[in-house]
């Protein structure tokens, strides 16, 4: 069943009889609500004849969210955080919940994908998540008008940014003729939408094209929106982006929906938040704390093991009176990493550093080498990848694990002399989802380091979206799946 308008207010007015909460989105991230059974009785009476449905359902995409799951066998006294009632509240239906016979639906796709000096696709892995969406609509006999953007333009039109590169790839994918639309909006969109047939398909050149893209002009979204009957947003990479393409314009429509690329980034990410077997270890990497300060805190209350690699662990040391050399160094963030060890230890999470680097005399692929712990790195030198003996130890702990979330590397995987420890640990949550674990990688580095190595399907699944997934997992309201909201 689809998801109905008139079911939640009554719904979320029950809670708030015995729990006067604010308006879910703003809910604080880590407020722990406790929920008793009579205010689960509440729930389930207040929508007489609907009372499983609301519950497995109307609330959630998929029907079997974990969250939802542990709230139907909730006891007495059982506590909720804020996630588990953000996930009650939720409505927003999925392509699965629409017929689109005779309609034309818009959708916002990611395929801002990598192209070559020659404008050919290096990495199609992006067209090909939204395959799935676009062919569902075709076969109940709609037609699609897919609107993307690609790189960054500047001012205007550019032909390495041109969406036209992609079109005869796309047609190979979808085995038929995809049109293309030079500019977004205007006659030439309009004229070709309008000729559509049932499975037609028709590329929207770059929108960002337009700076209204990325500055959420209302205007240039209402054009956007006249183009079709039906709104998808299947782009999870931008979603945490209030543009025009991928917030803004679902006002313009009555029908809007999420893709199947959006609906399984958002079930695997709450799976992990919600419903993560243990042993969870969490692995951060990456340049820097300071983009993933967020995240940590959060996982500090889910995970059993927190590894934290790359260079942003030689704030650590310095934080813990080692010497780093020349290794990254975030020096504002000093007692930031202090506070989080100690957080670490009070929640019981242990929090694992690398104990050796593979240090390098310059920041080059070709530099000399050698192996240091990470408390006494001579000066004049740079840990560039976690050393042999941490790279035992983060593999061991990663293969013993039910769950594993990975965001980020643990070198400069860049240059081969600094790949190996992303590529131990890339071969170590492979073995681990083997064993029957559950892995979720995230971040474009860390994603694309596990598709470079060809594990791409040997792990539960790779995210398409970098920021997008992080913010969604540090409790944040992503614009481009709230607008899709009811
Ligand atoms: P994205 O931000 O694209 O989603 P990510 O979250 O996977 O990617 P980032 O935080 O961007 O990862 O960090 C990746 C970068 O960190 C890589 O370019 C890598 O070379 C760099 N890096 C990793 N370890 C080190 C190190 N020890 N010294 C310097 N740079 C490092």
């Amino acid at each position: 069943m689809s998801c109905s308008r008139r079911s939640r207010p009554t719904s979320r007015a029950s809670l708030h009889l015995k729990y006067p909460l604010v308006p879910h989105r703003s809910l604080p991230t880590h407020a722990i609500f406790p929920l008793t059974l009579a205010n689960l009785n509440l729930l389930h009476s207040s929508s007489p004849g609907h009372r499983k449905p609301i519950l497995f359902s109307v609330f959630w995409p998929t029907r079997s969210s974990p969250a939802i799951d542990s709230l139907a066998k909730a006891k007495k006294g059982t506590k909720f955080t804020a996630y588990h009632l953000k996930a009650i509240f939720w409505t927003m239906k999925t392509v699965d919940d629409f017929n689109f016979e005779g309609k034309k639906a818009l959708i916002r796709v990611d395929f801002n994908v990598p192209l070559n000096a020659a404008f050919q696709i290096t990495d199609e892995t992006r067209l090909k998540a939204a395959i799935p969406t676009i062919q569902k609509i075709r076969k109940d006999g709609g037609s699609v008008i897919l609107m993307s953007h690609l790189g960054r333009p500047k001012e205007g039109p550019e032909e390495k940014f041109s969406l036209k590169h992609v079109v005869a790839r796309l047609g190979e994918m979808l085995d038929t003729t995809v049109e293309f639309a030079n500019d977004c909006i205007g006659d030439e969109a309009r004229e070709k939408s309008a000729a559509l047939g049932a499975g037609g398909v028709l590329l929207l050149e770059n929108l960002r094209f337009y700076k209204e893209e990325t500055k959420g002009n209302e205007d240039f979204a209402k054009k956007l929106s006249e183009l079709g009957d039906v709104y998808v947003n299947d782009a999870f990479g931008t979603a945490h982006r209030a543009h025009a393409s991928t917030a803004v314009v679902a006002q313009f429509f009555t029908d809007k929906m999420c893709g199947y690329v959006m609906q399984a980034e958002l079930d695997n990410a709450q799976k992990v938040l919600d419903g993560a077997e243990k042993p969870f270890t969490a692995i951060m990497g990456g340049a820097k704390i300071s983009d993933k300060i967020l995240i940590i805190e959060r996982l500090l209350d889910v995970v059993d093991n927190l590894l934290i690699g790359g260079g942003m662990a030689y704030t650590f040391f310095k934080a813990m009176g080692g010497s780093i050399g020349n290794s990254l160094l975030e020096e504002d963030k000093l007692d930031l990493a202090k506070t989080l060890i100690e957080k670490a230890k009070e929640k019981d999470v242990d929090l694992l550093l690398p104990i050796d680097s593979i240090i390098a005399d310059d920041f080059k692929n070709d530099a000399n080498r050698q192996e240091a712990k990470n408390h006494a790195i001579p000066a004049g030198w740079m840990g560039l990848d976690i050393g042999p003996e941490a790279q035992q130890v983060f593999a061991n702990k990663i293969e013993e694990s039910k769950t594993v979330l990975w965001n980020g590397p643990m070198g400069v995987f860049e240059m081969e002399n600094f790949a190996s420890g992303t590529i131990k640990v890339a071969e170590a949550v492979v073995s681990a989802t083997e064993k029957g674990g559950f892995s979720l990688i995230g971040g474009g580095d860390s994603a694309a380091a596990v598709n470079s190595l060809g594990f791409g399907d040997r792990v539960s699944y790779v995210s398409t979206g970098g920021g997008a997934l992080l913010e969604y997992m540090e409790g944040k309201t992503l614009p481009g799946v709230a607008a899709l909201e009811e």
